[in-house]
């Protein structure tokens, strides 16, 4: 939706640039000036939705519209780490929920064991097995809940669980977070559900610059951290790491963006 925004705004500025060029009289060229900075505004305004979803340490509207790609860094790469493709995800899908066949092994160390299950809402453009895959990785991560073998995390894909974690789109997340209002933007845990917005695991969220991986172990952990009894947190002092319960979708309240919930492992 944003591309296809894009492209009609950028049809419109070549003639109004070719009217101001051709110094029509004044009347006229006062006009095409003010179509000029119409447009103008109006690109930058495009620029800056686009951006929104994505914004990067180094983004701003002006840049972005005056010059294409002027001094703009690779946008695959940020914070030093390769960022996964854009995905462009539609605000509903089937509804309805595929368990992620297979089953991943807990690591190989003490702790107890957790079973989970991770499910995909079908008609989502994300592979459920790449999807699966990264969770676990997070889960059973030594910066994660399991720390210190505490817990180790299995995934299973049925039977009794202590928890699911469901990439949902924006509409059922809506649904499966009721009575709490997603407005199909943000996440929840729900009835031992994390229910992950598939829109903010495509775009991230304004708080992580555009490190949308970083924002996806954020998203697993916060979640998972409520299936697993935790509550939110606050900033406890400016420039700090935020907590993993802090809700660093919405704002980092003056502390730094962490996705762990044991950052020092
Ligand atoms: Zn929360």
């Amino acid at each position: 939706m944003q591309e296809l925004k894009e492209r009609p705004a950028r049809r419109s500025a070549p003639p109004a640039r070719r009217r101001h060029r051709r110094r029509r009289p004044r009347a006229r060229a006062w006009a095409a000036a003010g179509w000029a900075v119409l447009a103008a505004a109006s690109a930058a305004l495009v620029a800056w939705t686009v951006a929104a979803p994505h914004p990067r340490p180094d983004a701003s509207a002006a840049g972005t519209a005056a010059g294409p790609r002027a001094g703009a860094r690779d946008p695959a790469v940020v914070n030093g780490r390769r960022q996964p493709p854009p995905v462009r995800v539609p605000r509903a899908a089937t509804g309805r929920y595929a368990a992620v066949p297979g089953t991943d092994p807990p690591p190989r160390r003490r702790g107890f064991v957790v079973q989970y299950m991770v499910e995909v809402e079908r008609g989502l453009p994300f592979a459920p097995e790449r999807f699966a895959a990264e969770v676990h990785r997070v889960l059973n991560d030594p910066r994660g809940w399991g720390r210190g073998g505490r817990l180790r995390f299995q995934r299973v894909a049925g039977g009794p669980v202590r928890f699911r974690v469901a990439l949902s789109s924006p509409a059922l997340t809506d649904r499966m977070c009721r009575p709490l209002d997603t407005r199909g933007q943000v996440s929840c845990h729900a009835r031992g559900r994390a229910v992950l917005n598939a829109r903010r695991w495509a775009q991230g969220a304004a708080p992580y610059r555009g490190d949308v991986a970083a924002y996806r172990e954020y998203l697993v952990n916060h979640e998972v951290g409520h299936a697993l009894g935790r509550g939110h947190r606050g900033c406890p002092a400016p420039g700090r790491r935020a907590p993993v319960m802090v809700q660093q979708t919405l704002s980092l309240y003056g502390c730094r963006a962490n996705p762990w919930p044991y950052p020092r492992g």
